[in-house]
């Protein structure tokens, strides 16, 4: 049955950009279908901005082993979601149960979204993530279920699934619960080190993939010094009001003890030392920041420390909150 034919205007009503991908309310799996809650998956394909949607020929028609339609959604690399079905979907496979979501048959108890990245050294993009956010948070809304039900195919898999990839999922969970509040989460931009155009370091700054705690395929990283040499991450901050701002790293024991991360704030700078030796591999607050609008370098990661180890700029994120 196309059970959630709702979802087309759900979608729109919450500012996602749609694509209707056929006849959706009518492509589905034969099968219970009475969702609860929201089930993100990573592709495993490869995108980028001209070829942004690698995996929705498969997530529509399916594979060899497994019939389509394979998600009611797939998010593209643009942040577009593109709607494949109205029904049940094979997304999901059985339920080992995770947070409210019992044990079960996943494909009736949840919608999936398919966000196409490849998941190894590929991660979500600004405009999947925060596309992912209001539709998920709309979604659940409109089930009446609060942000605990969304979930992550590696929390609800029985075969050890590992999507979504490069996210932490409480802190995904945390966003669709500011967006339903209707506070936060409202905007939201991740600049990576690899990000075009946002990331500028000198090149006394090397690039490395040692650490599997990365976000995306590399990082940057530097000794120490007594010198003014940041590196800077730029962001198009909409409006003046208050951010907050999250960093990502590598850690490692021999990574810096104290990196000073520069927030160009309305008041003019401000710098947290983060240790660098722990808690990587993770979005990680730094704080809230009243910051102008404008497109300008606002957070920096500088060199200058009294701290030992290696400096590792990576990832930053702002919210508005
Ligand atoms: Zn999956």
């Amino acid at each position: 049955m196309p059970n959630v034919p709702w979802l087309l205007d759900v979608l729109r009503g919450a500012g996602v950009t749609v694509v209707v991908e056929g006849d959706w309310l009518n492509r589905y799996r034969p099968g219970s279908f009475d969702p609860i809650g929201v089930l993100w998956h990573h592709t495993a394909a490869t995108s980028s901005a001209s070829n942004p949607h690698p995996a929705l020929n498969v997530c529509i028609n399916g594979r060899s082993d497994l019939a389509g339609p394979l998600c009611q959604a797939l998010v593209d690399y643009h942040g577009v979601f593109h709607l494949i079905s109205a029904g049940r979907c094979n997304h999901a496979g059985a339920s080992r149960g995770s947070g409210p979501i019992p044990a079960g048959d996943g494909n009736t108890l949840m919608i999936g979204w398919e966000i196409d990245y490849n998941g190894v050294n590929q991660s979500m993009t600004s405009a999947q993530y925060n596309a992912s956010i209001a539709a998920t948070a709309a979604v659940l809304t409109r089930l009446g279920r609060n942000s605990s039900y969304a979930r992550g195919h590696r929390e609800t898999s029985t075969t050890g699934k590992i999507d979504p990839s490069f996210i932490d999922l409480d802190v995904m969970r945390a966003d669709v619960a500011a967006r339903m509040s209707g506070g936060g989460g409202t905007w939201s931009q991740i600049v990576d080190n690899a990000t075009a155009g946002r990331f500028t370091a000198s090149a006394n700054w090397g690039t490395s993939a040692y650490s599997s705690q990365r976000y995306g395929t590399e990082y940057r990283f530097a000794e120490p010094v007594a010198a003014s040499d940041p590196a800077w991450f730029k962001f198009n901050v909409p409006t003046a009001g208050n951010y907050r701002v999250d960093v990502w790293y590598a850690a490692n024991a021999g990574y810096n003890t104290a990196a000073p991360y520069i927030v160009a704030t309305t008041g003019g700078n401000q710098t947290v030392n983060v240790d660098q030796r722990t808690g990587g591999g993770a979005w990680r607050s730094i704080g809230t920041f009243s910051l102008p609008a404008g497109d300008a370098n606002r957070v920096a990661v500088s060199r200058w420390t009294s701290g030992t180890g290696l400096v590792i700029a990576d990832a930053v994120r702002l919210t508005r909150l």
